[in-house]
């Protein structure tokens, strides 16, 4: 069997890179998702900066407009109280005059300690920062932020906002509000984009300046900054956004992958189990053929497929080498087949074209002859059956052909040896009967040994012979030597061996034939012989010589079972029967029969006896040869018919046998009707 190469690297390769397909595919569109998450928060920050710079500057108009309507630092006070109520980013509002000395101020009532702890002049730098860059811009500028701490510890990240105050282009004073960072965070973003999300300042190196919604430290996190870059000042503002936690399904896209990558592993998992059935499928297709090739090549009887033109499509080895050609030769050709002896070619092709007809074939096959390449002859037993595919339809057919050579020679074999018994008994029978014939012969000779010294007498005597004397007695042993010459020819008739060939027979004829040597034992034994055969009895088809035999067979062991003292005698039942008639035809039709029946009135035969008659060389004569009556069953067979037996009353045997009706024959003209007696 050739080996394969094992298939596994591949499907683990297969797999491997599918798998890492997966994970890229997996990762990138997590990637993916990141990357539109970050540009959402980037979009946000910058959102969250706008909402913040405008509420910046929407205080500023507001802190102006308060001035406008306040221009005492008594009248001052309790609007700005009520504006910082309103506005909880700004921890502390002040007026102070150009040289930057306070009128008046105001703390946010949301957190008043924050300058609890340290003087306002802590604060003076940064005051006079803003304020000098508000001078130069001539509009509200703000300071750096710087950390305010408070009394309870704690601290703010805070800014100052300086707004000049001009009458008539001439600064008269600043407004100064402190920005808690944190408040700025809280009061002037939109909470709904915050959700969730951390929210501060902080400084170009990451520390946090001001937060307002701290993120878990430990989770990473997408971040967004934006400047926001104020007059005098400018801050980064962080956006913080935790990051998706990578779940078993982190998001739409991702899922999709997923669920795809794992609907592809299912679909790769049946692919490789169908694989894997149809591989061993294969495996066992392979095996199977290898047995039916292993069985067709070791097989002794020829096989050979046939197309509907009678193209040949296989043969299997048993047949090339029957026929002596190769399968590369055969297969292809049409007809005339390769291995048709020529004379028989037209036969074949009558036979073919009935068969390409569609007729029905004969399931028990015919018997045929090929021709080897060499041009020697064969015999053949052709047994064919339709070829039907799969789908019921005919395509062809197939024929097993068995080579009958080695079968024909021992049935020739058979049957040389079957010939030289039946030669072989009938010489015995013969021997048996040379001393019946020598008694026979000579009465004859004797009469004509008489009569011939009598004539010679006759002629001695001078003169007066009565001419018609002479003549009388030369008749009388004429007739005398040609009844010793029908004596002589019957046994030598019966003797000469002939060829089988099976002829149509009158029964007459076959009586005719061995009734001088019946006669003779009858006589010997004293034994009436009886042989009646029924009107209208037709010919049969036999082989004569061997039929004859059988009957004479049958009727010397019917005699030879009444011996003289037999009870026989004594009965008067002292004879033999021969009877020959017509057998009830069988109920289908076919064949007519003639049945033969020898009927005796001897000793009978004993169990034991009946038992073993037909075994070859089984006897229970002294002389016997015990060959007779298997021989007469198989001659009887062979024939068609059958042997059989069965006892008689009031004593001895009945045996019966058939034969074929002679085909077409009239009922035969010479079947006497009347019972023949013979003494
Ligand atoms: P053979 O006559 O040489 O003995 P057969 O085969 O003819 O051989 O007969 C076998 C035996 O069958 C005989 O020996 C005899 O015992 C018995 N047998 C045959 N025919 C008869 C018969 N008609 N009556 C009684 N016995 C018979």
């Amino acid at each position: 069997m050739v080996m394969k190469p094992p298939r596994w690297p591949l499907w683990g390769a297969l797999l491997l890179l599918l798998t890492a397909l997966l994970v890229v595919l997996v990762f990138l569109a997590g990637e993916y998702e990141e990357s539109r998450d970050q540009a959402a928060l980037d979009q946000d920050a910058l959102g969250v900066t706008g909402d913040v710079r405008s509420g910046l500057l929407r205080n500023v108009q507001t802190l102006q407009s308060l001035h406008a309507f306040s221009p005492t630092p008594q009248s001052w006070e309790a609007p700005a109280a009520d504006l910082l109520v309103g506005r909880r980013e700004i921890v502390r509002l002040e007026w102070r005059d150009a040289a930057l000395r306070p009128l008046a101020e105001r703390l946010s009532p949301f957190t008043s300690d924050v300058f609890g702890a340290f003087g306002r002049n802590q604060s003076l730098p940064e005051v006079r920062q803003a304020c000098d860059a508000a001078r130069r811009l001539s509009g509200p500028a703000y300071s750096p932020s710087y950390f305010w701490p408070m009394r309870d510890g704690r601290g703010m990240e805070v800014m100052e906002l300086c707004l000049p105050l001009t009458e008539a282009g001439v600064v008269r004073g600043y407004l100064v509000a402190t920005y808690s960072l944190r408040g700025i965070l809280a009061e002037l973003t939109e909470p709904a984009t915050l959700r969730g999300r951390g929210l501060s300042f902080a400084e170009v190196d990451g520390t946090r300046l001001a937060v307002l919604q701290a993120l878990n430290a430990q989770r990473r996190a997408l971040r967004a900054q934006a400047l926001l870059d104020l007059p005098g000042h400018t801050l980064l503002m962080q956006l913080e956004s935790p990051r998706r936690a990578l779940g078993l399904f982190p998001n739409v896209l991702t899922a999709v992958v997923g669920a795809l990558s794992i609907a592809l592993l299912v679909v790769l998992y049946l692919l490789a189990r169908d694989m894997r059935r149809r591989q061993h499928a294969e495996e066992r297709a392979a095996e199977a053929l290898a047995f039916r090739k292993a069985m067709e090549d070791s097989l002794v009887t020829g096989l050979r497929a046939r197309d509907m033109a009678g193209r040949i499509t296989y043969v299997n080895p048993a047949f090339c080498q029957m026929v002596g050609l190769s399968a590369e030769q055969l297969i292809g050709t049409g007809l005339p087949a390769p291995w048709w002896p020529p004379e028989l070619v037209d036969e074949y092709q009558q036979r073919q074209a009935v068969r390409l007809a569609g007729k029905t074939l004969p399931r028990e096959g015919y018997e045929s002859v090929f021709q080897r390449s060499d041009g020697t002859r064969f015999p053949v037993l052709i047994i064919e059956a339709p070829l039907i595919d799969a789908r019921g339809v005919q395509t062809g057919f197939m024929s097993a052909i068995i080579d009958l050579t080695e079968q024909r020679q021992i049935e020739d074999l058979n049957r040389a040896s079957q010939d030289r018994l039946q030669a072989t008994a009938r010489l015995a029978t013969v021997g048996e009967m040379a001393s019946l014939i020598s008694h026979e012969l000579n009465q004859p000779l004797a009469a004509i040994a008489s009569y011939a010294s009598g004539t010679l007498n006759l002629l001695q005597r001078d003169g007066s012979v009565a001419t018609t004397d002479i003549d009388g007695a030369i008749r009388r042993i004429a007739e005398q030597a040609d009844r010793a010459g029908r004596v002589i020819r019957g046994v030598a008739d019966f003797v000469r061996r002939r060829d089988q060939v099976r002829e149509d027979v009158a029964p007459q004829r076959l009586i005719d034939a061995i009734t001088t040597l019946l006669t003779l034992q009858a006589k010997k034994q004293g034994i009436r012989l009886a042989i009646e055969i029924a009107p209208a009895t037709p010919a049969v088809h036999c082989d004569r010589t061997m039929v004859e035999q059988v009957l004479l067979n049958l009727a010397r062991n019917g005699m030879q079972a009444m011996p003289l003292g037999d009870p026989s005698t004594a009965s008067g039942l002292r004879w033999l029967r021969i009877a020959i008639a017509p057998a009830p035809s069988a109920p289908h039709g076919g064949p007519g029969w003639v049945r033969f029946d020898v009927i005796d009135h001897g000793h009978g035969l004993p169990d034991e006896v009946s038992r073993r008659i037909f075994t070859p060389f089984f006897t229970t004569k002294a002389e016997g040869m015990g060959l007779g009556l298997s021989l007469c069953r198989t001659v009887i067979e062979q024939h068609g018919g059958a042997l059989s037996f069965e006892p008689v009353q009031p004593r001895g045997t009945r045996f019966s046998f058939t034969l074929p009706v002679a085909p077409a024959t009239a009922p035969a003209p010479d079947a006497s009707s009347a019972a023949a007696s013979v003494a």
